[in-house]
């Protein structure tokens, strides 16, 4: 497979090679699949800014609800009840609209997996979630990635195009990782209006608690749940409620789409301690939203300083900003790592910065303002100042 790198046009990838090194027969499209990487581990003086993680301790409650936690020996409650009921209440829906994951990206991978196999088409904008185009070579499925326009946005004209009798599940992330920029409400109602309607429609909203432009689209905004029978949300507690190293996340639908979701799930990868966690940190919500208000803030603040220094930064409306860094990208992360600020290359591309500790915003000013300087006139990451 050729991992999706910055282009033009939409493309299909279905590529396949074989690797003569695997002692065994595998799959050749897994075969070529690069190995995992992981996001480098930050030192102990260095700020982790790779992984869009919370910076923030635990929300209060939390730490003490795992140390009273059932104990270890019996399995979880498979269908994570107490989770799925507290959730379709808050959202007004059915219990059975609401499905639990370890991570939404589990469940990302269940909705692509009921959906699509070979043969089958999964959109998606790109650059977007990296799981993307894994999650479709992993079903079997063709993944069909539609360039983002220049501002970094969802370009739902294209998307629109890229939809043939093939497609099973097109997935719209908002705000958009790692770019930063949100889908309108309007932009969205007016694409899923043209989606046929027996086509998934996968709304991604990891980061929907950091969103403050009144126009951004949130799929969970009327009780009831989403407008169509063909869309579901999804939405973790990964990152606003800082639980990335517990794994869960949940999605809210149909009941029967869930069905054909958890049809396709590993059982009892939902941790009982997950799930009493996820409760604990819903009785917290004063917490929370009053963290997520401060990481919103030092998000646009960081922003706005990023592009009083000359760098051309999309609508950042995750808690992450991101730097046009083009051809150069892989050495300007290079050079915040040399300073202490590990953060998140895509080679050819540019450089995602997660918004961390107060701490980490000054520092990371600093090298931004330095390296903007070393960009050669008309690259793309320059601002029109
Ligand atoms: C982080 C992230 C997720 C989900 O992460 P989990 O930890 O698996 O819940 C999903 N989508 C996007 C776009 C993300 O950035």
């Amino acid at each position: 497979m050729v991992l999706p790198g910055p282009q033009k046009g939409t493309s299909r990838i279905s590529r396949v090679t074989d690797a003569s090194d695997i002692p065994i027969r595998v799959r050749p499209e897994i075969a070529a699949l690069p190995a995992y990487k992981q996001g480098k581990q930050a030192g102990d003086e260095a700020f982790k800014l790779s992984s869009n993680e919370n910076p923030f301790d635990p929300l209060p409650g939390v730490v003490e609800a795992l140390h009273g936690a059932s104990a270890v020996n019996r399995y979880p409650d498979a269908a994570a009840t107490r989770l799925r009921e507290r959730l379709a209440a808050r959202f007004g829906v059915g219990v059975d609209a609401v499905h639990i994951g370890a991570g939404s990206v589990s469940i990302l991978a269940q909705l692509v997996q009921a959906t699509s196999g070979a043969g089958d088409e999964v959109v998606y904008a790109w650059r977007s979630f990296e799981a993307y185009p894994w999650l479709a070579v992993v079903a079997g499925a063709t993944a069909v990635q539609v360039p983002l326009t220049a501002d970094a946005r969802h370009d739902f004209a294209a998307m629109a195009a890229a939809i043939t009798d093939r497609t099973r599940a097109i997935i719209v992330c908002s705000p958009n990782n790692p770019t930063g920029p949100i889908v309108t409400q309007a932009e969205f109602d007016a694409f899923v209006d043209i989606v046929p309607a027996d086509v998934l429609v996968i709304l991604d909203e990891a980061y929907a608690e950091f969103v403050t432009d009144p126009d951004a689209v949130d799929g969970l905004r009327t009780p009831g749940g989403p407008s169509r029978d063909n869309v579901v949300v999804l939405r973790t507690f990964s990152k606003a409620f800082g639980l990335a190293g517990l794994r869960v996340g949940y999605a809210v639908g149909h009941p029967r789409i869930l069905d054909a979701a958890r049809s396709t799930s590993i059982p009892l990868s939902v941790t009982a301690l997950a799930e009493t966690a996820a409760l604990a940190s819903l009785d917290a919500e004063d917490v929370l939203l009053e963290r997520v208000r401060v990481i919103a803030e030092r998000r646009d603040r960081l922003a706005a300083a990023l592009r009083d220094a000359g760098w051309r930064v999309p609508q950042a409306q995750g808690n992450f900003v991101w730097l046009p860094g083009g051809e150069e990208s892989l050495e300007l992360a290079a050079a915040f790592e040399a300073a202490g600020l590990i953060v998140r290359p895509f080679a050819g591309d540019g450089i995602r910065i997660s918004v961390g500790e107060e701490e980490s915003v000054g520092k990371v000013l600093r090298i931004a303002g330095t390296v903007v300087n070393d960009l050669p006139k008309g690259h793309p990451g320059r601002g029109l100042a």
